[in-house]
């Protein structure tokens, strides 16, 4: 059974059809990518899933079991997270505050311990931070305290939208060195980016959304080598 399964999920804002019937699923230990141009629907998809906007049709299952009409808090505690797109940290929280805040549900403050060490360890620079307003962080420094944030509740799978946005070229690798990270340590990742060349790198397999649909669903490797692929979103003749 997938960990995470989307089936032929339909959601609109208002007129406007912006998934039109997509199925996706993630394994267990995967990092599965979704990629496609501006407006295709990858954080619709993102949201959808964490129960920030509602399916008018389809089903969402975390290893079968419906998340369909969860509210977004208790998809929360199921353990599937969401990093969001421009990261969304509190920016007159302290860095650790903003940590702290992520495992709100959790009541045991040694766990919240383990967990804060845990994210401190993956990234230093936190550490550092920690007494630091999140809202005078650099974009980098940022985007580790919205990934750290959604490491605090122990997630089963992570959502991230757009990590790398925004981030100088030595930036966005360490991004992804830390995605490779976390999912050896364990962590399933469903993953949206618009910079395909480097997801299509760290992802098992990957999806391409166009205007709400998916066009092509394959293994990252032979997504590479897809000649309108090739094309339309890594940019080669
Ligand atoms: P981007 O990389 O630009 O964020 P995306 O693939 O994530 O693109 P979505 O943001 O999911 O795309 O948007 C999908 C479609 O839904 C687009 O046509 C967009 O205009 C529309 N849309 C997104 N958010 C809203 C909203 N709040 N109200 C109305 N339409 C929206």
């Amino acid at each position: 059974m997938a960990l995470l399964e989307l089936e032929n999920v339909h959601t609109y804002y208002g007129q406007i059809h912006a998934l039109k019937g997509i199925s996706v699923t993630v394994e267990e230990g995967e990092i599965v990518t979704l990629i496609g141009g501006n407006g295709a629907g990858k954080s619709t998809t993102l949201n959808t899933i964490s129960g920030l906007l509602r399916p008018r049709q389809g089903s969402i299952r975390l290893l079968g079991e419906e998340l369909t009409r969860c509210p977004a808090h208790e998809i929360v505690a199921k353990g599937v997270v969401q990093v969001p797109e421009g990261r969304r940290i509190f920016g007159r929280l302290t860095v650790q505050e903003n940590l702290e805040m992520g495992a709100y549900l959790i009541k045991d403050r040694k766990k919240i311990n383990e967990n804060l060490e845990r994210v401190f360890t993956l990234f230093p620079r936190l550490k550092e931070r920690r007494h630091q307003v999140g809202g005078t962080l650099s974009g980098g420094e940022q985007q580790m305290l919205a990934t750290g944030r959604a490491l605090m509740s122990n997630p089963r799978v992570l959502l991230m939208d757009e990590p790398s946005m925004g981030l100088a070229p030595v930036l966005v690798d360490s991004v992804f060195d830390t995605i490779r990270q976390l999912n050896e340590e364990g962590t399933t990742i469903l993953l949206v980016e618009q910079n395909a060349r480097m997801a299509l790198q760290v992802a098992d397999r990957g999806y391409v959304l166009q205007t709400g649909e998916i066009v092509l669903n394959d293994s990252a490797e032979n997504l590479r080598r897809n000649e309108m692929v090739r094309k339309s979103y890594l940019g080669e003749m």
